[in-house]
């Protein structure tokens, strides 16, 4: 799928080297917006711009690590010099990092909270002066952040994360009161099981099976599914703001 109104627009998709951030720079740039794709894994990175660029898309590799600041600055100044200012933020970057509260594992903790919520404020730090800009020129602007169902619906062994994603919904929500009376739209996404690289993380075999299990039991969403919505989010007209999205395979409750 695509949408034939984001030419002319700049999208920074973070997370974007696999899962939902990868399909939905795809799906952005297959829709006209030039697209910087931004993770850690360069190789992958520059192998979804060849790919981008084949389909007749513009794509750039932005290599960063969002728990990291200076290579939060640097991407951002990368950015800059390729595309100037974005247009379009798509937050995508995770890590779910499983385990029981008992286990004590602060080592996943730390690095659940400094990616799923301190990287995403600051990708938001780095990109909202651009939004507000784009917004007061008369442009479309777009602040997306990919939250899930987890914010919102209680798993044993996953407080932590699930904690990290009701911090970025409630962050979403609040930030719509400072930004939309800006013309920034924000738009919080709530996706439940999709077929991602998310799992592959887990280091506890019991939970590894389980989540096996939900994707035996649940035909899951796929990446292009989340894609196909972030896009259609951001390619409504400019006073149209999906705030809150839930998206769920029909057969997950
Ligand atoms: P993936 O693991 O496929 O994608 C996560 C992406 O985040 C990767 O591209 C990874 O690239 C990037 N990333 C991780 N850590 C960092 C970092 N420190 N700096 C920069 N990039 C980083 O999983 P999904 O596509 O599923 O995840 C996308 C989002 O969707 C996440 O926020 C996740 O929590 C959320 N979500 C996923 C669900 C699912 O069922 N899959 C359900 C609900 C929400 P690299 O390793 O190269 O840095």
């Amino acid at each position: 799928m695509s949408y034939d109104n984001l030419t002319g627009r700049t999208a920074v998709v973070t997370g974007a080297a696999s899962g939902m951030g990868e399909a939905t720079a795809r799906t952005l740039a297959r829709s006209g917006a030039r697209v910087a794709l931004l993770a850690r894994r360069t190789g992958r990175l520059t192998e979804l711009a060849a790919k981008i660029a084949a389909d007749g898309g513009t794509a750039a590799v932005v290599t960063v690590d969002v728990t990291d600041p200076d290579s939060v600055t640097a991407a951002t100044a990368r950015v800059h010099e390729i595309f100037g200012p974005a247009s379009v933020v798509v937050n995508a970057a995770g890590v779910m990092l499983p385990n029981p509260i008992l286990a004590a594992r602060d080592d996943e903790w730390a690095r659940m909270v400094d990616t799923n919520i301190t990287g995403v404020l600051r990708v938001i730090r780095a990109f909202v002066t651009d939004l507000v800009t784009a917004a007061d020129a008369g442009h479309p602007a777009d602040l997306v952040n990919v939250s899930s169902i987890g914010a919102h619906v209680a798993f044993p062994d996953y407080a932590v994360y699930g904690a990290t994603k009701a911090a970025i919904t409630q962050l979403s929500a609040m930030l719509r009161t400072e930004l939309g009376p800006r013309n920034v739209r924000v738009t919080n996404i709530e996706p439940g099981l999709t077929d991602t690289e998310l799992g592959s993380h887990i280091d506890n075999p019991e939970l590894t099976d389980q989540l096996d299990g939900m994707f035996i039991a649940i035909p899951a969403l796929s990446a292009d599914d989340v894609a196909d919505l972030i896009a259609y989010t951001v390619s409504r007209p400019a006073h149209v703001n999906l705030r809150q999205i839930v998206v769920l395979p029909t057969k997950q409750a």
